[in-house]
């Protein structure tokens, strides 16, 4: 059985960016699904801009009909904070035996040494991270020992084995992030072609960025 991808994030709101290294990472690693797996309450982060419920709902609108895009609203219905690593260890209790693949941006792996117990996440998944427009692969430190001892440039290291291994993805890099979204709706300015417009006109009903923090 092919391994799992599962992409977590406050997508907030979720964008082309997003989605693009989602569908590249599906072909190219072969997994049999990505899961999209919005943030409930995340403790690293500020408060999100839009609830829960909306952005699980743009979420579920960018991925329809999509083959292999799945849906997992395990933090979106957890009481309370999650993080990453106990979220990680209720997917390897209902895929026992099955590769899992944690997806992150360069971004985000950089701060991984600030996530809770993130030592212990190698023992849960595989990490993949994509590579993002302004950010480079750390050479020195904690993440770069760790990517000397658990890097590969293999995809079938992670076919083979459950979790243990970064993989680091070099695909198309689409320079759109959340927060200079949010910026240019509260701006008045229309976000067409950076998201699909079914999510567009989710926001336009709502007006859920007019104002931004
Ligand atoms: P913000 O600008 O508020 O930080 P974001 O655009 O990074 O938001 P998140 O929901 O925080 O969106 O990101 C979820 C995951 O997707 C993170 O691992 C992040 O690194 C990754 N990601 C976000 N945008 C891109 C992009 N353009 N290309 C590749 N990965 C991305």
């Amino acid at each position: 059985m092919n391994p799992i991808g599962i992409f977590g994030g406050t997508f907030d709101p979720i964008h082309f960016g997003h989605l693009r290294t989602a569908f590249e990472l599906l072909q190219e690693l072969r997994l049999a699904e990505v899961r999209f797996m919005p943030a409930g309450n995340p403790p690293h982060r500020e408060a999100t801009v839009a609830n829960s419920e909306l952005r699980l709902q743009m979420v579920q609108a960018a991925t329809q009909g999509q083959p292999g895009f799945v849906v997992d609203d395990r933090e979106i219905r957890r009481e309370g904070l999650s993080y990453s690593v106990d979220t990680m260890r209720t997917l390897r209790a209902d895929f026992p035996d099955r590769s899992l693949c944690l997806i992150v941006g360069m971004d985000a792996f950089l701060g991984l040494p600030k996530w809770h117990q993130w030592r212990d996440l190698l023992e849960l998944v595989h990490v993949v991270v994509a590579h993002r427009p302004g950010w480079r692969a750390p050479t020195s430190g904690p993440l770069g020992e760790l990517l000397v001892d658990r890097g590969t440039g293999r995809i079938n290291d992670l076919h083979e084995a459950p979790a243990g291994c970064i993989f680091i993805h070099a695909g198309t890099q689409l320079e759109i992030s959340s927060t200079e979204f949010r910026k240019l709706v509260a701006a008045g300015r229309d976000p067409r072609f950076l998201m699909p417009d079914a999510v567009r006109s989710i926001i336009q009903q709502t007006g859920c960025y007019r104002s931004t923090r």
